[in-house]
């Protein structure tokens, strides 16, 4: 058994690439935005690709990294429009829904944490209605300062008040997953397939769960 549903009364859920198949974004940032950018620019793929690569990695890990608005000034592209142009491929990963239910029913406080912007929160609310399953969705863009820091913690435990003792936080990423061990979050899980089309991955450092099946023993 992964977790002892006894011992906890607070779910933190992640978006991409927890409940949400990240396969939509990695082929939106690696491949649909490229295209675009090559083709304004009247550029192949293959140099909007070497341009774009060094702007993203300079980015990871920030606030600046998840705004639609910061990309759409610094590439003039229309990031929202083009994401929602693909909204038929935002997806469920397997089982994340009937874990949702699931918790629903278990009458636990289960909170969607992400570091998504609004507008991109908000297609993949539309397409997916996740946002009956959670008693509180917070997006870090609100605080001002992401996941990965542990401020992020320390205003989410602030504005929403939970035992980090009796909390679990579900994320595919490991820096937000050991910021949220620094701030005290007890129980901590990752995803080892967060993007469906990649080979699974492991972690030392954390528990993962390959599907959420592996979560609803007990719950
Ligand atoms: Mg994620």
């Amino acid at each position: 058994m992964k977790v002892d549903w006894n011992l906890i009364d607070t779910v933190l859920l992640d978006m991409d690439g927890t409940i949400l198949d990240l396969k939509f974004d990695n082929y939106f940032w690696q491949e649909y935005v490229p295209s675009n950018f090559a083709r304004d620019n009247l550029i192949s793929i293959e140099s909007a690709k070497a341009i774009l690569k060094p702007l993203f990695k300079d980015k990871e890990g920030s606030l600046d990294w998840y705004c639609l608005d910061y990309w759409s000034n610094e590439l003039k592209l229309d990031i929202a429009g083009l994401k929602s142009e693909l909204s038929e491929q935002i997806l469920y990963l397997p089982y994340a829904f009937d874990f949702l239910i699931r918790l629903q029913q278990s009458h636990r406080k289960v909170f969607l944490v992400t570091n998504a912007h609004r507008a991109s929160l908000s297609l993949k609310i539309t397409k997916t209605n996740f946002d009956n399953y959670f008693d509180e969705i917070v997006s870090s863009h609100d605080y001002g300062v992401p996941k990965e820091h542990i401020g992020f913690w320390d205003q989410l435990n602030k504005n929403h008040e939970f035992d980090k003792d009796r909390a679990i936080l579900i994320d595919d990423s490991f820096s937000v997953l050991n910021s949220a061990r620094n701030f005290g979050i007890k129980h901590l899980l990752s995803v080892s397939k967060p993007d469906s089309n990649l080979p699974l991955r492991l972690s030392t450092d954390f528990d993962c769960i390959i599907d959420f099946r592996e979560l609803m023993v007990g719950l």
